[in-house]
């Protein structure tokens, strides 16, 4: 795992859900693999098989918007099944072509703070009613 990689996994643990800390343990020996090919950096995670499960109800346990290192707006989100962390994945919010990079860490907020800014309509100033539109474009 890429030294970004971990320290923005570090950081999504520590202020995402508050269930979230109880995967934080499995960090330390995690490996990653390419999640897909779209050009977005998202990434498998893998937990060895004997390191204690973390404990949530919910499968996003950190969620947050920011910037990538070109200024390009997208999300991350982390995965968790049956108590393992499975899966980081970044999704756009702006156009981006080709590969990029996982957001810059000062620039990331809370998805529940800054959600609504996203989905409001640039041709009526209307709020959009579903935050999760965005995220079908999503790979
Ligand atoms: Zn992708």
């Amino acid at each position: 795992m890429a030294p970004n990689e971990l320290e923005l996994l570090n950081w999504l643990l520590e202020r995402g859900l508050p269930e979230a800390k109880s995967f934080a343990h499995q960090v330390e020996r995690i490996r990653a693999s390419r999640w897909c090919t779209c050009g977005c950096p998202s990434i498998s995670l893998h937990v060895e098989e004997n390191v204690p499960t973390g404990t949530c109800s919910q499968s996003v346990i950190s969620d947050f918007v920011g910037l990538t290192p070109d200024g390009k707006k997208c999300g991350v989100l982390l995965f968790q099944k049956a108590g393992k962390l499975i899966l980081l994945e970044a999704y756009q919010q702006d156009p981006i072509d080709g590969t990029w990079g996982f957001p810059v860490i000062s620039s990331l907020q809370r998805f529940e703070d800054v959600g609504q800014v996203f989905v409001k309509d640039p041709q009526t100033g209307r709020f959009i009613q579903s935050n999760s539109q965005f995220r079908k474009d999503s790979c």
